[in-house]
């Protein structure tokens, strides 16, 4: 293996192949370090992408150039799009995937990629020159110089898998931990914690009564992640059918009394659980008047008859495991292929990190996924492409990608981490997003097509089309508004058939703004009152986009009074304090605020605000302080 290059990433996971991949789309010679090739892009938990604030991620990978929207497309087996009735701005596309065709398609496009290299090995430490990072030192005692690397080794540091009293250290099932890692980094005066996740067990499709469960199909009209996905075949797999069944009152007298076995509260696991996707026993713990919980049963494949459990993760002994499976209504003859169990692993405390994921301790150094504190292929995904955006920037001097909160989620997750920090995994979700309305799946490639173009992830030829469907979306919508619809006889009695009253001269884009009026009831109108342009724009619109269009004109008030309300924050949030700013002794903080201040050193004011104990009034003292020490910046 070549031992110089410009970005190596540690890690193939969803962190670490979207690391890899924009690395090697801006054009550094990029090295893919992984301990095991054959799982590269491994799915460790679910089969599934996207959700709730996860698809608004993955869309927006999609538009930074990442990969995950576009190989979710080509390898899932059922798609639907959560909250699909309410506004568009908290829809969220998931899709069910394929693991196999997942992990494979992942491995496919990394080796696709003219600038990445994949090798196999096991990062153990670093080596530092003139305080910057310079390389790696592996556990076979070779050594890798580069001007920046990424580190994404998920749950696999210190990893210590459980399975009732049983345990064994593991990264994930039947791999085998990275124990030198945390104390290289521990070295480098970064402060490490533990976490735990858990996975459900999995069972043969062939042993469980379907006919038992209730059908939980996919959306009638699939919706692709990816916008690349246009130009391919869609959706490229034979789609399936996921089942759902319920624990009930008889598992639940199991589980309790079954506690003392748990690892989780006999003690024996010490790292904190994620609170949003808690393990059975502490559902029912926690819920205890729930006479019973959801049980997905989705497949993870079209070539294997594996099932998943989705609901029911738990670190049990195998015995009890196999009980409450069987008592399962549709389980009762299950076969367990791997039964659930838990992991804890380390983690660096992500506010030792500054949002373009560099660590404060070691420039050169970024970390990205799971290794952050993080939970999900989203959440890993999304850090993924920042780092290996920002490593590769690092190498060139030049100044990193630094996503707003009001830019995108991914924007929110960097600052929350790296600002509020953490005490369990943390998980995106909507309301996480102060400016949630302005950041819709759908507006995705609106917010960040341009600052994928500034970067370089994307190159124009890929934009454009991107760029020319937005276009098409305001010209319809310029047109709609154009169009005056007069209260004639005529007029109002066949919009009536449709449904929708006239009583005074509007718009066809004011019809639309009505609640109830979409499209469709008006479709006869603007093909009549549109030029040929406008009516073509219109056809060629895709049903989201129509959608997006409606939810535009509907919510425009709403839309351009948060618009404000980001620019107003911005312009003072975004006042940078000069380096080595020093928070203590400044008049009329508090002792907490300094504390915090001190510890978390924010980069922005914007930042400091959003730290508990820095009060409004406190971020009032630091913007004056910012502006007595540079008073031309107050316009
Ligand atoms: C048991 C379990 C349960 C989970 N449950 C959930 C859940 O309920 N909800 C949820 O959202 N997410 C869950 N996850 C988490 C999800 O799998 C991760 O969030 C996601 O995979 C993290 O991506 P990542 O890229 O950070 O790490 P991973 O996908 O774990 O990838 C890490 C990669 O690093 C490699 N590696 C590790 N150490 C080294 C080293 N020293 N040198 C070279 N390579 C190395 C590994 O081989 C692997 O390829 C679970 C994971 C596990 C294991």
């Amino acid at each position: 293996m070549q031992t110089r290059w410009d970005v190596v990433v540690v890690g193939g996971g969803h962190a670490g192949a979207e690391a890899a991949l924009a690395a090697g789309r801006l054009g550094r010679k990029t090295l893919l370090l992984t301990r095991e090739l054959s799982t590269v892009g491994r799915m460790s938990c679910n089969p599934a992408v996207g959700g709730l604030a996860k698809g608004q991620v993955v869309r927006e990978i999609d538009a930074l150039g990442g990969a995950m929207g576009l190989v979710a497309d080509r390898t899932a087996i059922q798609f639907k799009v959560l909250n699909g009735s309410r506004g568009t701005a908290v829809r969220g596309p998931r899709c069910q995937s394929d693991k196999v065709l997942y992990a494979a398609e992942i491995l496919r496009v990394l080796r696709a990629s003219p600038n990445v290299t994949l090798g196999e090995g096991t990062a153990a430490g670093f080596f530092v020159k003139d305080g910057r990072l310079a390389g790696l030192t592996l556990e076979d005692g070779s050594t890798l110089s580069c001007g920046a690397a990424v580190v994404t080794t998920g749950t696999f540091l210190r990893g210590l898998v459980h399975v009732g009293d049983t345990r064994r250290e593991a990264g994930r099932w039947n791999e085998p931990p990275a124990r030198a890692l945390s104390d290289a980094l521990s070295s480098l005066g970064l402060r490490l914690g533990r976490m735990k996740t858990g996975t459900p067990p999995r069972v043969r499709a062939g042993t469980v009564d379907l006919a038992k469960m209730a059908r939980a199909p996919g959306d009638e009209r699939p919706v692709a992640f990816s916008f690349r996905s246009r130009d391919e075949a869609f959706p490229r797999q034979r789609q399936v059918d996921c089942w759902l069944t319920h624990t009930n009152e008889a598992v639940h007298d199991l589980i309790r009394e079954s506690l003392p076995l748990s690892p989780l509260y006999s003690g024996r696991i010490v790292g904190r659980g994620p609170r949003y996707c808690p393990s059975i026993e502490d559902k029912v713990v926690r819920f205890a008047d729930k006479p019973r919980h959801q049980i997905f049963v989705e497949p993870e494949g079209l070539s294997t008859d594996w099932l998943y459990l989705n609901g029911l993760s738990m670190s049990l002994p195998e015995r009890i495991q196999e009980s409450i499976v069987r008592m399962i209504s549709g389980l009762e003859r299950a076969e367990i292929l791997r039964p659930a169990y838990a992991v804890e692993y380390d983690i660096v405390f992500p506010e030792q990190l500054d949002v373009s994921l560099e660590t404060r301790a070691l420039p050169g150094l970024f970390l990205a996924g799971q290794i952050n504190g993080t939970s999900g292929y989203e959440e890993a995904a999304g850090q993924g492409l920042v780092a290996g955006t920002n490593a590769s920037r690092a190498v060139t001097g030049d100044a990193p990608l630094r996503l707003g909160r009001h830019e995108a989620y991914i924007g929110v997750m960097l600052d929350d981490l790296v600002t509020l920090g953490l005490d369990e995994p943390y998980r995106l979700l909507t309301s996480r997003a102060e400016h949630r309305l302005l950041l819709g799946a759908d507006t995705a490639y609106a917010r960040l097509t341009g600052i994928a173009l500034a970067f370089g992830l994307v190159t124009e030829r890929e934009a454009d089309p991107v760029l020319e469907a937005e276009a098409r979306v305001a010209r319809v919508s310029r047109a709609l508004d154009a169009a005056r619809v007069r209260p004639d006889r005529a007029t109002k009695e066949r919009l009536a058939g449709r449904g929708v009253s006239l009583t005074e001269e509007t718009s066809l884009g004011g019809l639309l703004r009505r609640p109830g009026t979409d499209l469709d009831s008006i479709g006869e109108l603007c093909a009549e009152m549109l030029d040929a342009g406008a009516a073509r724009d219109l056809e060629e619109l895709r049903p989201e986009e129509r959608d997006r269009l409606v939810a535009d004109l509907r919510y425009e008030g709403f839309l351009a009074r948060e618009r404000d309300a980001v620019a107003r924050v911005a312009r003072s949030s975004e006042r940078a304090f000069p380096e080595g700013f020093v928070f203590a002794g400044l008049p009329g903080l508090s002792r907490e605020a300094v504390e915090k201040l001190e510890r978390h050193r924010p980069r922005t004011l914007g930042q400091a605000s959003r730290l508990q104990g820095v009060t409004p009034a406190a971020v009032t003292l630091l913007l004056a302080r910012l502006l007595a020490a540079r008073p031309e910046a107050a316009a």
